[in-house]
């Protein structure tokens, strides 16, 4: 209200004094007609003294607009000229104070990410530094101001980096060693604001680091410290089994269970030593192509000796020509996992189909089977470690419980994801999807 108030009374004081300089200009030019008698040359006179008067006005204001140091005032100006100075001066001190508030709110906003011990890093839409925090020269040793406008991709040059900002979609964090120090490990998060720049965080994640790997060497540890007595006693109950006829025939019922179950444990320490071998590196370390056709179709034969007198139906179909790259231990052992749970989870005389083909997105193994089924609340947790639908259905089979999650982990490695489609008691498909870079063709 009171700034259009003041608004108001500046254009009512424009207006008195541009009606008061013309009133006072023709009243002097017809003084002076009414002494010379030429009324037209006193009006005209007139006129040019104050078109004279009024570029030399227009002049001081033009020298100021271009050459003025930031407080200095506009130029003093009497009458009309002197409002026009006084109005921008006026404008000059709202827009300064305005500046003044936006830098403050800018100033406490680049305060407290500069307190954050997160590195915070803005990149444009090129991936090019545009301003970062000082966590971010700790950990990443970035450098004010010679790093302004280099691409993150020069500065940061792990391969992974790399291909994970060059890839685009920052759904999943990345973990990476840190460029300063291997020893601390730091976790990146991408996201995308405004026109497709980036927001970068970065976290320290070491001691979250150190205690997943306690934990995954205390399990590779005990597994593998088991192992021993494990195969002695089992040693020692197949020698009872064997010779049978010494045994007290009360003894031979436990004998069997104590056998059988430390199958189960073996099997269970295989499984445990396996995935914390894949868990040990990001990648595996051979990366041959594989020939997928002749691998299912053992694990197929081995699939069929599962079944035994189940008697499932097993069918193959994989095109010879597409194989994959990576390591064939590994894909074994995660399309015989696959594989395996489809005769373990499909009644006897079931069908399980294999398929092996490749497409414009990359190359696909599903294993489909017509049997049990999964309830869809169980489908997004069932690649966790000894995650079971049925615990009594699973010790049923000898499943361990680890079988998925080596599954995971494998497909992980390959860059590969797992789809689980399942309805119950109709049967479930599995499909693992890879991507093209994966995929090595045979020409013939
Ligand atoms: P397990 O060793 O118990 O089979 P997995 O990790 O291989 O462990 O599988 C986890 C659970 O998923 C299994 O206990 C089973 O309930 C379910 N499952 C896996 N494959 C199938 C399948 N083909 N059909 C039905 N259920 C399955």
């Amino acid at each position: 209200m009171d700034r259009l108030a003041d608004d108001s009374q500046v254009k009512q004081n424009w207006r008195g004094t541009v009606v008061r300089s013309l009133l006072l200009l023709v009243g002097a030019c017809l003084l002076l007609g009414l002494f010379t008698g030429e009324y037209a040359w006193a009006l005209a006179t007139g006129l040019a003294i104050y078109l004279g008067w009024t570029l030399n006005q227009l002049r001081r204001l033009h020298k100021w607009l271009k050459e003025h140091q930031p407080d200095e005032p506009p130029p003093d100006g009497y009458g009309l000229w002197g409002e026009v100075f006084d109005s921008i001066y006026h404008l000059q001190r709202r827009n300064e104070k305005a500046r003044g508030r936006l830098q403050a709110v800018i100033d406490r906003v680049q305060e407290s990410t500069a307190a954050l011990n997160d590195a915070v890093i803005m990149l444009d839409s090129n991936g090019n530094l545009e301003w970062w925090n000082r966590a971010a020269e700790t950990l990443l040793g970035l450098k004010t101001p010679q790093d302004s406008g280099q691409a993150i991709t020069n500065l940061l040059r792990d391969p992974r980096f790399v291909e994970y900002f060059e890839r685009g979609s920052y759904l999943e964090p990345l973990e990476l060693p840190s460029p300063l120090n291997d020893r601390r490990h730091l976790q990146f998060h991408i996201t995308h604001y405004g026109n497709r720049e980036h927001l970068m965080l970065v976290r320290d994640v070491t001691r979250l680091f150190q205690l997943e790997q306690m934990r995954k060497d205390f399990v590779a540890n005990v597994s593998h410290e088991l192992r021993t007595p494990l195969t002695v006693i089992s040693g020692y109950l197949e020698t009872l089994l064997d010779n049978v006829e010494d045994v007290n025939p009360r003894w031979l019922r436990a004998l069997q269970q104590m056998q059988q179950q430390g199958g189960r444990m073996q099997s269970l320490l295989n499984d445990l030593l396996l995935l914390a071998k894949l868990e040990a590196t990001d990648y595996p370390s051979d990366n041959q192509p594989v020939a997928v056709d002749l691998l299912l179709l053992s694990i197929k034969s081995d699939a069929q000796a599962l079944s035994g007198e189940r008697m499932h139906r097993i069918s193959l179909e994989a095109d010879p020509h597409l194989r994959l790259k990576g390591s064939e231990a590994e894909l074994r052992s995660a399309f015989s996992n696959l594989v395996f749970n489809a005769v373990k989870y499909t009644p006897a005389q079931g069908e399980i189909h294999i398929r092996w083909w490749g497409d414009e997105q990359g190359a696909h193994l599903a294993v489909r089977d017509s049997g049990l089924g999964i309830e869809d609340k169980h489908l997004p947790r069932l690649t966790e470690r000894f995650y079971r639908v049925d615990s009594s259905r699973a010790s049923n089979t000898g499943g361990t419980g680890l079988g998925l999650a080596i599954v995971k982990h494998v497909l992980l490695r390959h860059r590969a994801r797992l789809q689980i489609v399942s309805s119950l008691g109709q049967g479930s498909t599995f499909t693992c999807h890879f991507p093209s870079s994966q995929v090595a063709r045979r020409l013939n």
